[in-house]
């Protein structure tokens, strides 16, 4: 499930040069809301953890800090780390014995739920807010009611859902959300007839039903991504149920006084929105390299509309060699602002496009999409709203 066990890049550690250059460049914005410590590693790892917290407590007074940690080596250090921190929000996906045991692997159970008894100890004491964060796919959906009651039993303030980014063609399968937009669904109940004149070869009809369609859409015909549609319709039983169950979830979370927060299971053709530039947000990298999002910070493969796509990191500028005021205000960024705050009418909806299925050029890899952007954002899942960062 993790991004880790399929890239091949540069792995490191921040350095505690590069670090205090960080936070002293930071401490020139007195706005900054909060600042997360986490990525696509676990920051309890990292040797100078404490020490890294303290400077930025000292130096960034009103900034929020917030953790994202698997809580497996925090049982020593939350003592020394509780009334430090903001939020603490801890990975785990599921609630089962055999499944989480199996999910993170060298994880051990018994020793998992008495951690989580013990944060949970110390935010009476510390005032922070803690969050359970899970990605949900069909290996756990069916737990997610029992997960929400033993959040509870754990005094959580919220339970975090995310939907997986798939880097694996097997975790592609296990997904239970569909990139389909919402405006298509109803022309699922005719779907068997579109199946039936396609294989009959009766396209004339096929083109009178789907021009119907359209018009009661008021989308035109090349908006009608009845391919994407056919190829989805497993994954959009999946999406059904998902909702069935978060209406279920959110509804108990009320009457208990919990937030839970879900993603979107399906795309919706007037909604797209980059988080990241729109709550204005950037990453920054264990060497000190700035990003515009976690999805753009490593190289990867990912699976997204029935194909992979090679994402290649998008680099904003360095922090070993210029300043973040720069790196902000520099051109690569403010294009890249520009685009995306309209993304719905300067980005292409690859999502319903029939061509992403059937081997569009474009969607290979993130360097360029067919309006000239670069980087492409158009198969994005943080912009549909599908998955989402605590
Ligand atoms: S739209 Fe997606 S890929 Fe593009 S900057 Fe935003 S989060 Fe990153
Ligand atoms: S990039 Fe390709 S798949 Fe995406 S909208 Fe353009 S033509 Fe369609």
């Amino acid at each position: 499930m993790c991004i880790r066990r399929s890239w091949s890049v540069r792995e490191g550690y921040m350095s505690p040069t590069i670090f205090r250059k960080v936070v002293d460049e930071l401490e020139r914005y007195p706005e900054l809301g909060e600042i997360n410590i986490s990525g696509f590693g676990e920051p309890l790892l990292h040797g100078n953890f404490l020490d890294f917290l303290y400077y930025i407590r000292r130096k960034l007074k009103d900034c929020k800090i917030t953790i994202i940690t698997n809580a497996t080596l925090i049982k020593n250090l939350m003592e020394r780390m509780y009334s430090y921190i903001d939020k603490l929000c801890v990975s785990i996906d599921s609630f089962n014995p055999k499944r989480l045991e199996s999910i993170r692997r060298g994880l051990n159970y018994r020793d998992t739920m008495e951690t989580l008894e013990m944060i949970s100890k110390f935010k009476r004491l510390g005032g922070f807010q803690f969050l359970l964060a899970t990605v949900v796919t069909r290996d756990n959906i069916g737990e997610m009611v029992e997960y929400l009651r033993r959040a509870c039993q754990f005094n959580v303030d919220e339970v975090f859902v995310t939907n997986i980014i798939a880097y694996s063609r097997e975790n592609y399968e296990r997904r239970v959300y569909t990139t389909i937009p919402e405006e298509l669904f109803p022309i699922l109940k005719d779907i068997g007839l579109v199946g039936d004149f396609i294989k009959r070869g009766e396209y004339d009809r096929l083109f009178n039903l789907i021009e119907c369609y359209a018009k009661s859409c008021s989308l035109p015909i090349s908006r009608l991504n009845i391919i994407g549609l056919l190829e989805e319709l497993n994954y959009v039983k999946w999406m059904q149920y998902a909702l069935e169950v978060f209406d279920l979830v959110c509804g108990i979370a009320r009457e208990e006084g919990v937030t839970v927060r879900v993603p979107l299971f399906h795309s919706r053709l007037d909604f797209r929105r980059c988080p990241y530039i729109e709550d204005e947000v950037f990453v920054i990298r264990w060497d000190g390299r700035v990003y515009p999002c976690l999805l753009l910070m490593y190289s990867h493969l990912e699976y997204v509309n029935a194909h992979s796509k090679y994402y290649y990191e998008y680099s904003l500028g360095s922090l070993v060699d210029s300043r973040l005021d720069k790196i902000l205000n520099g051109s690569k960024y403010l294009r890249l602002k520009n685009t995306l705050t309209n993304i719905v009418k300067q980005v292409p909806t690859c999502n319903n496009c029939p061509f992403a299925y059937t081997g569009c050029i474009f969607v290979k890899d993130n360097i360029l999409d067919c309006l000239g952007n670069t980087p492409s954002c158009s198969e994005c899942l943080y912009s549909y709203g599908i998955v989402q960062c605590p």
